[in-house]
């Protein structure tokens, strides 16, 4: 059985669905793997190095080339990419369901059988599966990189001879997996750092990295499944108010509170990143979803005249594809072992009975399963 791997072409996209390494575990299963020239090229991957790891290299893979039975890719499929599918066909990767509707509904009628990576459910076997959390870790890292090199001062405390230089104080916004990776990274480069989120169980997870957590007097939003749930405009508006003096004392913001399927929480207005100190540095990792800092552009980096000097916005986009190499090592990882869940005696044959494999299913034979997309489709 041909597995297909897709030379990635939506603008800004750098990683690929598999590595030399993953084509190895694919091969081992007993399927056949096809690479499009030059898939891994950004991703440090040469098409030399996927055949000697035993795939085949072509050109294309569509209907009137190479047609695979399983497809793995890493961005959406475009609305053109889904219809030209051949009933049947299976597809692996990221599908962003809430903001691709028009794909996801291309996709049902083209009779394909999608998994979304964002719907693999968040439980302890299909930890190896999850991409949402192995991406959101590189992004996590780059966000403090991207905050660190603009600062113009240092992260660490220094006591020299010629005086002591202060540690930067850190403030990160939502702490869940990129979150946590940022605070871990600031802590790293010697940073002072505390951390928000609307999770209280968040609270263990900042702590055990150094971080000191923020109780707001708000009352905790839980949703299921570990994730937030969106706020009423008064909470939120509450929710700012309590968060613009920890804001105001903070030189470096990172913000990646995100609520699943939802545009991003606003917690930053204009006036609060203002009110920063002059040189304060703002990565808002939610950019690419609406943002959590008002004014945000994503891929941009916009300069906000403050009251004590100019504030450094940066809408973060394509985060973990500006670490290309290992995003891709992980995630390549991640779509192996989802394939590899399903393959029976060289087969990818999806077993619904499985929870995680009927979990991250977004259509099959027609039918869109996913009901939270299903109902947005009607
Ligand atoms: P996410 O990307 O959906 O959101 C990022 C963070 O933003 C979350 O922690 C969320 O609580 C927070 N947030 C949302 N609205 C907010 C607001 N108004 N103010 C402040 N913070 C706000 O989350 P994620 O990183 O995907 O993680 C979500 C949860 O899933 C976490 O509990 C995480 O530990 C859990 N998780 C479990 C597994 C597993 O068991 N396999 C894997 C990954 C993550």
């Amino acid at each position: 059985m041909l597995v297909g791997i897709k030379r990635e072409t939506r603008a800004g996209e750098r990683r690929v669905a598999a590595t030399p390494a993953s084509v190895r575990q694919l091969a081992k299963l007993g399927l056949d793997i096809a690479v499009e020239s030059g898939a891994g090229v950004h991703a440090g991957h040469d098409d030399a190095a996927y055949r000697a790891a035993g795939a085949l290299v072509v050109p294309t893979l569509d209907e009137n080339t190479i047609a695979p039975a399983v497809l793995c890719h890493v961005a959406p499929l475009t609305v053109e990419e889904a219809c030209r599918l051949r009933p049947g066909t299976i597809t692996v990767g990221f599908a962003s369901p809430a903001a691709e509707l028009p794909t996801v509904r291309a996709l049902a009628e083209a009779g394909v059988t999608s998994f979304a990576l964002e719907l693999i459910p968040r439980i302890s076997r299909a930890q190896s599966m999850d991409a949402l959390s192995s991406q959101s870790l590189v992004a996590g890292y780059r966000a403090v990189l991207e905050a660190a090199i603009r600062f113009p001062r240092f992260f660490p405390l220094y006591m020299t001879a010629a005086g002591t230089v202060p540690p930067a104080r850190v403030l990160v916004l939502g702490a869940g997996v990129a979150g946590l990776q940022a605070i871990g990274t600031a802590k790293r480069l010697g940073a002072r750092v505390s951390a928000y989120d609307v999770r209280p169980a968040s609270k263990d997870e900042v702590t055990s990295l150094g971080g000191t957590f923020i109780h707001l007097d708000l009352d905790a939003i839980e949703g299921s499944g570990g994730y937030a749930r969106e706020m009423s405009e008064d909470r939120a508006a509450r929710q700012r108010e309590l968060l613009a003096p920890h804001i105001a004392a903070s030189d470096v913001l990172i913000t990646t509170a995100a609520v699943p399927g939802k545009p991003a929480p606003l917690l930053v207005t204009t006036a609060m990143v203002q009110g920063m100190k002059g040189g304060a540095v703002v990565v808002d990792l939610a950019a690419e979803t609406g943002g959590n800092v008002e004014g945000t552009r994503a891929g941009h980096s916009v300069a906000v005249p403050g009251d004590g000097g100019t504030v450094t916005l940066v809408g973060m986009k394509d985060a973990a594809s500006a670490m290309a190499a290992d995003a891709s090592r992980l995630f390549a990882a991640n779509v192996a072992n989802l394939v590899e869940l399903m393959t029976v005696d060289g087969r990818v044959v999806p077993d619904f009975a499985d929870d995680v494999v009927a979990g991250a299913c977004l259509t099959s034979e027609g039918a869109v399963l996913h009901q939270p997309t299903a109902a947005a489709l009607e």
